[in-house]
């Protein structure tokens, strides 16, 4: 078998009812060593948008912040950069202390990864199997079941509520052998709200031996607690942090997996070379800095709200978002909207197979956001 686990690695895979074959193809991924890249966000954008942008492009289809990293970050990576030669591996363990410290958390339940998607597929590999499920919303966030899916786990999407909530209780009924419940909150791409009471209900009621897999991508957003209380109480839960939204580094990388330490455990015996050292340096300075998410939070609420006047005003169905995006249904394909949109140079977000009409926008600048509802305006001919 693959060298580059040990044999109990490898008879754990087998008892957890992987093939030997499907378990060689998982150990020749990871030997790979460029981290486990099954989809992210720009990734799937770019699915929608063949080919490459105009310059003068409004690019609202990828749920990234234009206005990028904080003052403080940006000097944090010029000062580190000058030693860039070295691993620095301080600056990673300054930066998983940091956050430990802000969620309430002891730092050993805190594992620094370059952004939420690698630990997002690792948990998969970790927690799901060809015999444990994984358990999601839909319309939900793909990459994580892209990841079940290719080691053969089965998944079961669950559709969102009324309310556009995840159906919990249908989600803890979905399989017996669930390995990972997996909610994003805010979801995405409906950016709406699973209710804290909900969370707590399926952390409850889930089958025994599963996780939950809470994906706080777009938390900071909203004026939702964080998951983090859960963690410190020891429950079976993860929580995925990343620094691609609110704190606009996307393109840096950081993020973390927060978790009972016997489970990050899981997911950090997969191994992880060092960490950008600019990433982690930006990141502990976004955490620093007073009132960032606080003033971030209240300006995007502030643009949210003008697009859902927008619509309001036009007649345009949508839902109400808690994130820095939203869905519109013009009652046309999204894909043919997504089109139209794209030859006036304004490239929103994809659709999701289960509501066709809805597309995703994001939240951009002031100025795109103009450009936006003009072009969304001519395309409809009103
Ligand atoms: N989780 C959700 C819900 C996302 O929307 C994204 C990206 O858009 C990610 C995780 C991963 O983002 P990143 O790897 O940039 O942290």
């Amino acid at each position: 078998m693959h060298q580059l686990f040990s044999k109990e690695v490898e008879q754990d895979f087998l008892r957890r009812g992987f093939s030997r074959r499907n378990f060689g193809r998982l150990a020749s991924l990871l030997a790979g060593g460029a981290g486990l890249s099954f989809y992210n966000e720009p990734a799937l954008a770019q699915l929608s948008n063949i080919g490459a942008l105009p310059a003068d492009a409004v690019k609202i289809n990828a749920n990234e912040n234009p206005v990028g990293p904080c003052p403080e970050a940006l000097e944090a990576i010029a000062r580190v950069s000058k030693n860039g030669g070295r691993y620095q591996y301080e600056e990673t363990f300054t930066f998983a202390r940091t956050l430990a410290e802000l969620e309430g958390l002891k730092p050993n339940y805190v594992l620094p990864f370059p952004g939420s998607s690698d630990p997002l597929h690792r948990m998969m590999l970790a927690f799901t199997s060809p015999t444990k499920s994984l358990v999601m919303g839909d319309p939900g966030y793909e990459a994580g079941e892209r990841a079940a899916r290719f080691i053969g786990a089965k998944v079961h999407k669950v559709p969102l509520t009324k309310t556009f909530s995840h159906d919990v209780k249908a989600m803890a009924a979905a399989d017996p052998n669930a390995g990972v419940i997996y909610v994003c909150n805010p979801n995405n791409p409906s950016g709406t709200i699973t209710p804290r009471a909900e969370i707590e209900w399926l952390l409850a009621n889930k089958p025994a031996g599963s996780i939950l897999l809470l994906d706080e991508a777009y938390i900071h957003f909203s004026d939702e607690a964080y998951g983090s209380d859960l963690v410190a109480k020891d429950k079976d839960v993860v929580i995925l942090r990343t620094f691609s939204k609110l704190y606009g580094m996307a393109g840096l990388r950081a993020g973390a997996a927060i978790g009972r330490p016997d489970l990050i455990e899981k997911i950090r015996s997969y191994g992880a070379g060092a960490l950008p050292v600019t990433g982690m340096v930006a990141g502990t300075a976004s955490l620093t800095c007073k009132d960032l998410v606080k003033t971030r939070r209240a300006e995007m609420k502030k643009l949210r709200e003008e697009q859902f006047a927008f619509c309001d005003k036009h007649k345009i169905k949508y839902i109400p978002s808690v994130s820095n995006k939203w869905m519109i249904d013009v009652g046309i394909p999204a894909r043919e909207l997504n089109q139209k949109m794209a030859a006036e140079k304004v490239y929103i977000g994809r659709s999701w197979p289960a509501w066709p009409t809805y597309a995703r926008i994001t939240v951009g600048t002031p100025d795109e956001m103009a450009k936006f509802q003009k072009a969304l305006l001519k395309v409809l001919g009103a």
